[in-house]
């Protein structure tokens, strides 16, 4: 059956507000030339969105607006661009948390294969998702973190993790902080001046809680002491006789012709969210949610990976149903109710086992957007009801 009711927005944020639609088609049509490469007023005016999204980024997370935003294709290739850029020789211990996606893992596992570093997981209870900052602390002491990367919120479990009061317990050690805000920037508070203030690298992708268009993702460089090799090399419309990628600005990072398109989809969504406010939309969201825990509570047979202090969860739920495998209720959903979800692993690899139970084997996971109403989550918790039965 053709999709009725999208869940499926941790994977990407659908439907988009009408007006990220009607700009990309206006510039596509209009105004879509090459940025940063020529001095007529087409030219110069690409650029100045793509500066004028930089900014709104910047207001976005509270910065002062002489950070560096720079933009990639996606939050994986803004991930690689910042691990891969580091000084491995200077790194032994890399911290991550259990619910860490494989934009992370992936790449941590292939740098393991030149370099020498542990990477440990922050300690979290898996029953209630609290963190054990004792622990912490201990393992600290024992193996001085040189690096901390962790997602902002769980793709898996709707989880919003404690970055603050992780960054509080490693601050002596002065690592360097990586936050991976896929799933929060747009919607969840990140402040750089208060929750974010211990963070150096913020991760985000353009697609997700941020409302825009695929092909946009990039990081917001808060710490400027902390210098990255560049990963990727190329045209950069500047200082063409020199091999050397120019290293005086963002365009360090950028080698290449911008995503023009897309930035301008982002940056329309970006004013879009300032409009509606974060606030709503996370309260929103929020709502939302809470039905539908409160629904699938009442359901025999569910298995619920949430955390116990519902004020850090958002928009994302996992469960299994007992009885059934999570991919077969992905496929009763999609066939028979026209529900899209998303089961498995949700390409975070040790979520399973941190959550243990059936989630060994996968879970069903329903993301929650600006965009869903009651209706919907309503019609999803009636056809959970009829499937276990
Ligand atoms: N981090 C998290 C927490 C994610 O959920 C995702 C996407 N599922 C990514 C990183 C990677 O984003 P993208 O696929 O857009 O590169």
């Amino acid at each position: 059956m053709d999709s009725k009711i999208y869940l499926d927005n941790a994977a990407t944020t659908f439907p988009k507000p009408e007006i990220v639609y009607s700009s990309m088609d206006k510039f596509l049509r209009e105004k879509c030339v090459n940025a940063g490469r020529g001095s007529y007023d087409l030219a110069q005016n690409a650029t100045n969105l793509i500066d004028d999204t930089r900014k709104l980024l910047l207001e976005l997370i509270n910065s002062s607006l002489d950070k560096k935003v720079i933009f990639s294709p996606s939050a994986t290739i803004a991930i690689n661009q910042i691990l891969r850029g580091l000084d491995w020789d200077n790194i032994k211990n890399v911290y991550v948390s259990p619910f860490e996606h494989n934009a992370i893992m992936r790449t941590l596992h292939s740098l393991q294969k030149t370099n020498e570093f542990n990477i440990n997981i922050i300690p979290f209870d898996n029953m209630t998702f609290e963190l054990n900052k004792d622990d912490l602390r201990i393992m600290y002491s024992r193996r001085e973190p040189d690096v901390v990367i962790m997602s902002h919120v769980s793709n898996v479990t709707g989880y919003i993790l404690p970055i603050k009061e992780c960054h509080e317990v490693g601050k002596q050690y002065n690592p360097i902080n990586i936050v991976d805000c896929a799933q929060s920037l747009g919607v969840v508070n990140v402040d750089a001046k208060s929750n974010f203030s211990e963070c150096d690298f913020i991760v985000f992708a353009g697609h997700k809680s941020l409302y825009g268009p695929f092909g946009v993702g990039g990081f917001i460089y808060l710490n400027n002491k902390i210098k990255l090799k560049e990963v990727i090399t190329g045209g950069t419309g500047s200082d063409s006789t020199n091999l050397e990628m120019p290293n005086e600005s963002e365009v360090f990072f950028e080698a290449g012709s911008y995503n023009v398109y897309s930035i301008v989809g982002l940056n329309t969504a970006l004013k879009w969210i300032k409009e509606v406010g974060s606030e709503n939309i996370f309260n929103h969201e929020k709502q939302l949610t809470e039905v539908l825990i409160d629904g699938l509570m009442e359901i025999d047979g569910i298995e619920i990976y949430i955390p116990e202090n519902l004020d850090s969860h958002i928009g994302v739920v996992s469960f299994n149903l007992s009885d059934y495998l999570a991919e077969d209720v992905g496929r009763i959903l999609s066939d028979e109710f026209g529900i899209a979800v998303r089961t498995g692993h949700h390409c975070a690899p040790m979520i399973g086992e941190f959550l243990e139970g059936h989630a060994i084997n996968g879970t069903v996971r329903v993301s929650i957007g600006y965009f869903n109403n009651t209706e919907d989550i309503e019609a999803f918790i009636e056809a959970i009801k009829d499937i276990g039965i």
